[in-house]
C-alpha cells in the first residue's frame, strides 16, 4: 500500500512540502542511499584500474549494475549498456559520434515537435556541423503522432529519427515500435529518449526495436549523475569515441591509441561507480514494487485530479482526455493566471509543481501555450496530496482577484 511505500521515502514524510514534481526528478528510496553508502564504506576504489582485491570488488559492483540495467531494458548484451551522466549526455553522445559518422550534406534528421531540448539541441548542432537538415514530426493537438503523416516525412534522405518515448509535457506514450519500422524501412536509425518512460512503464529495447535508447537514473528513483545509453552493438562498435582519455583504451603510443572494447570505449575517465550501484538498487526497488502496481496508483491519482479539474471551468489539462495516457503528468493552464503565479501560489500552500516551458519550447509554441504549469505524480503520492493540489488550484483565480 502507499502507506507502506511512504516509509521508503523519508523526505516525502519529513518535509512539509507536497512533492508533485517527479517528472523533473524523482524522490529516492532509502535503499538507494544505503547502496551508495555501502559502496563507499566497503568497496571504494577506482574501478577497472586497481588490480588489488578492493579494486576488483569495485569493478564487480559496477559491472553488476550494468548487467542489471541490461535486464531492465532487455538489451541483448551488457556491452550495449554505456554509463553516462544522464539522458542528455547519452543523446549528445549519439549525435556527436554516430551523427558525425554517418551524416553528409543533404541528409535529414527527423525529430518530433515534442522533444525535450536535450533531444533537439544535439541534432541542431550536428546539422550545423555536417550540412544535414532537421525536419519535424508534428503531433495532433492532444499529443498523438499520426503515423501516416510521419510516414510521408520519412524518405531515403532520412538517416536518423529521434523521438521521445514519453513527452515530459503531455505524458503520452509514443508509438516507438511503429516509428522504428518506418525508420528501418529506409535504413535510418531510431534514437529514443526514455527519460520519462523508464520511471513509469516497462521498456524492452528489443521489442521496441530501438537502435539507441537513453535515460537518466535520477528520474527512475535513482541518484543524480548517472544515466544510461543503450546502443545496438554493431552501431556502437562502428562509432568513434565521444570522449577520450583514461579507462577507454587498450594501448597508447606517442601518436595513437587502440580503443578498448565496448562498452568501455565510451566511458572515458574514472567512472561513476557509486551512482551506478545506486541505480542498481533503484531498479531492484522498481521491480519489487512492480510497474503494474505503480501504474495503478498513478492512474488512480491522475483520474482523481483530472475528474476534479474537469469540473473547474477555467482550468485546462493538455494532452489526452484519458488519465491512463498521462504517465502521471498533468500539464495545465488556468485562464488569466500566469503559470509562474500558479506555481508560486501553490508553493505558498506547500505544493511543489513546475511552471514554465519545461525545456520543450517548440512544443509549447506549437500548442500555443508559451508556458504552462505541470504537476507530475508518482506511485508514492497519496490521494490527500492530490486533494491539496486540487484545493489550491480551485482557489487560484479568486486569489488572483477574479470573482467567484
Ligand atoms: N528528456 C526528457 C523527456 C526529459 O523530461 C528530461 C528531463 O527533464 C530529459 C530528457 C533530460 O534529462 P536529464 O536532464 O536528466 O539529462
Amino acid at each position: 500500500s502507499v502507506n507502506e511505500i511512504r516509509k521508503d521515502f523519508p523526505l516525502l514524510e519529513n518535509q512539509k512540502v507536497i512533492y508533485l514534481d517527479t517528472a523533473a526528478t524523482s524522490q529516492k528510496p532509502v535503499c538507494v542511499l544505503e547502496a551508495e553508502r555501502e559502496f563507499y564504506e566497503k568497496y571504494n576504489a577506482n574501478p577497472l584500474r586497481g588490480l588489488y582485491e578492493l579494486g576488483e570488488a569495485a569493478t564487480e559492483k559496477y559491472e553488476e549494475a550494468r548487467e542489471t540495467v541490461r535486464g531492465f531494458l532487455n538489451a541483448r548484451e551488457t556491452a550495449e549498456i554505456v554509463f553516462v551522466r544522464n539522458a542528455t549526455e547519452g543523446l549528445n553522445l549519439v549525435a556527436y559520434s554516430f551523427g558525425s559518422l554517418v551524416l553528409k550534406p543533404g541528409d535529414e534528421i527527423l525529430v518530433s515537435i515534442m522533444e525535450h531540448h536535450s533531444n533537439l539541441l544535439p541534432w541542431q548542432m550536428v546539422c550545423r556541423q555536417t550540412g544535414a537538415s532537421l525536419k519535424f514530426m508534428e503531433c495532433e493537438m492532444d499529443g498523438t503522432l499520426d503515423l501516416n503523416k510521419v510516414e510521408a516525412l520519412i524518405t531515403p534522405k532520412t538517416k536518423i529519427v529521434a523521438c521521445t518515448h514519453v513527452s515530459n509535457v503531455l505524458g503520452r506514450v509514443n508509438p516507438i515500435r511503429e516509428l522504428a519500422a518506418l525508420a528501418h524501412r529506409v535504413g535510418a536509425v531510431l534514437v529514443v529518449d526514455g527519460a520519462q518512460s523508464t520511471p513509469h512503464i516497462p521498456v524492452d529495447v528489443q521489442a521496441l526495436d530501438a537502435d539507441f535508447f537513453a535515460f537518466s537514473g535520477h528520474k527512475v528513483y535513482g541518484p543524480m549523475g548517472i544515466g544510461v545509453l543503450y546502443g545496438r552493438e554493431e552501431l556502437l562498435n562502428a562509432m568513434p569515441p565521444f570522449l577520450t582519455g583514461g579507462e577507454m583504451i587498450e594501448s597508447v603510443t606517442r601518436d595513437g591509441a587502440v580503443f578498448a572494447e565496448l562498452p568501455h570505449k565510451f566511458e572515458a575517465g574514472t567512472v561513476n561507480a557509486a551512482d551506478a550501484v545506486g541505480l542498481h538498487a533503484a531498479i531492484d526497488y522498481v521491480k519489487s514494487i512492480g510497474f503494474t502496481a505503480m501504474h495503478q496508483q498513478e492512474v488512480a491519482l491522475t483520474r482523481r485530479a483530472m475528474d476534479a479539474i474537469g469540473e473547474m471551468p477555467h482550468v485546462h489539462v493538455l494532452g489526452s482526455e484519458k488519465p491512463e495516457e498521462h504517465c502521471g503528468i498533468i500539464t495545465f493552464t488556468v485562464d488569466g493566471v500566469h503559470p509562474h503565479d500558479i506555481s508560486e501560489i501553490l508553493a505558498s500552500d506547500g505544493v511543489a509543481i513546475r511552471a514554465g516551458h519545461h525545456c520543450a519550447q517548440p512544443l509549447l509554441a506549437y500548442l500555443k501555450h508559451p508556458s504552462t504549469a505541470r504537476a507530475s505524480l508518482a506511485f508514492y503520492n497519496t490521494e490527500s496530496e492530490v486533494d491539496r493540489l486540487l484545493d489550491s488550484i480551485s482557489t487560484l483565480r479568486e486569489r488572483m482577484g477574479y470573482g467567484k
